[in-house]
């Protein structure tokens, strides 16, 4: 058993979050009652693919049928006469291969293969159990679940988001297996039941997949409604630029020194609902062609090139205007270079 903590509130420090922690609770022994007191009971599990190579859309191996542990070796059934879910009379007498002597004799050019027969059942399954809470500002409003697919390594995950109050996020590893099993044992992908409230909507999902949404889903699978009343009174809000200024070359001054060419401008917005009262607000850009340096990465994408945000106070009438964008600009950069951790080059001798 392994206990610890991270204090996830220092890397971003907010006012109106009292405390953001994550706790994990790992090799727990699971209790698996019933298989303890009558032994696991196997069945072929695997899966049938129709992409990657040929010799990897289909594989089978052994697990328990309620607790979903695999013997070790899992074994490496023969696909044609295995069929997914099938009981699994045995033998169990497949010999476990220590994972260094697999390596070194792949460093060798000798493929490992997975021995064909599963080996006995572990003798101490465990598991791991994590909580991430939040009190204070959390970012969520809703509530839901998320059911695994067999190859997840989180078994199942809550949530709980109270918006000002605070939030809680649960998480398993391999507890739960026996619900998981009944309830999506089958394809790759991770089930969501979830009521959730933001952008003045309410929105749902029941036994959606998880990041993935299709056309022909059914609205009851995956939707939302307003919920805000102005929008049946006053119609749906619109947002439309109505000018903006030409774009004005600034240089942006570092605090480590170096200075960057850039240009800024800003654009007025105006905001009204179909029968509701128009409000005007500026939004602030800057771009960079040349991008300015954030993070020290060896490949691409360690510059920022553009921002655009919401300014108050300053509109095209405002003296030096594009000085106070530019040293936004400045601010923002340097912002992310604390985050990354940026080191400025060495000046060259
Ligand atoms: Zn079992």
């Amino acid at each position: 058993m392994h206990f610890f903590t991270i204090d996830r509130a220092k890397d971003r420090p907010d006012p109106r979050v009292l405390m953001h922690r994550s706790f994990y609770a790992s090799s727990l022994p699971r209790v698996m009652a019933v298989c303890r007191l009558f032994g696991h009971k196997p069945v072929v599990d695997g899966y049938d693919s129709q992409y990657g190579p040929e010799n990897r859309r289909h594989a089978r191996w052994v697990a328990c049928e309620r607790c979903g542990v695999r013997p070790d070796p899992q074994g490496n059934l023969n696909a044609d006469r295995w069929q997914l879910g099938q009981p699994y009379p045995g033998p169990f007498n497949g010999r476990h291969f220590p994972k260094e002597a697999a390596h070194q004799l792949a460093k060798r050019g000798i493929p490992y293969q997975t021995p064909t027969q599963p080996g006995p059942w572990p003798a101490q399954p465990t598991g791991t159990l994590a909580a991430e809470v939040v009190v204070g500002r959390a970012h969520s409003t809703g509530i839901g679940v998320k059911v695994g697919n067999p190859g997840d390594e989180h078994t199942l995950q809550a949530h709980l988001g109270l918006g000002p109050l605070g939030a809680c996020y649960l998480t398993s590893e391999r507890f739960g297996t026996w619900v998981q099993r009944r309830l999506n044992n089958e394809g790759f992908q991770t089930r969501e039941i979830d009521l959730s409230i933001h952008s003045g909507r309410l929105w749902w999902k029941v036994w959606a997949r998880e990041n993935e949404h299709h056309a022909s889903d059914p609205k009851w699978m995956d939707g939302n409604v307003h919920i805000d009343p102005r929008h049946h009174l006053l119609g749906p809000r619109r947002n439309r630029k109505i000018s903006e200024t030409d774009r004005m070359p600034v240089t942006v001054y570092m605090p480590e020194g170096d200075t960057h060419q850039a240009t800024v401008h800003l654009e007025q917005w105006q905001s009204r609902r179909t029968r509701g009262r128009a409000t005007t607000y500026w939004m602030a850009q800057w771009d960079c062609e040349a991008g300015i340096p954030v993070r020290n990465h060896e490949w691409k994408g360690d510059h920022t090139y553009s921002c655009a945000w919401q300014i108050e106070h300053v509109t095209p009438d405002t003296e030096r205007w594009p000085y106070i964008l530019a040293a936004k600009a400045a601010e923002q950069c340097t912002r992310d270079r604390a985050h990354y951790g940026y080191r400025a080059p060495e000046p060259a001798a």
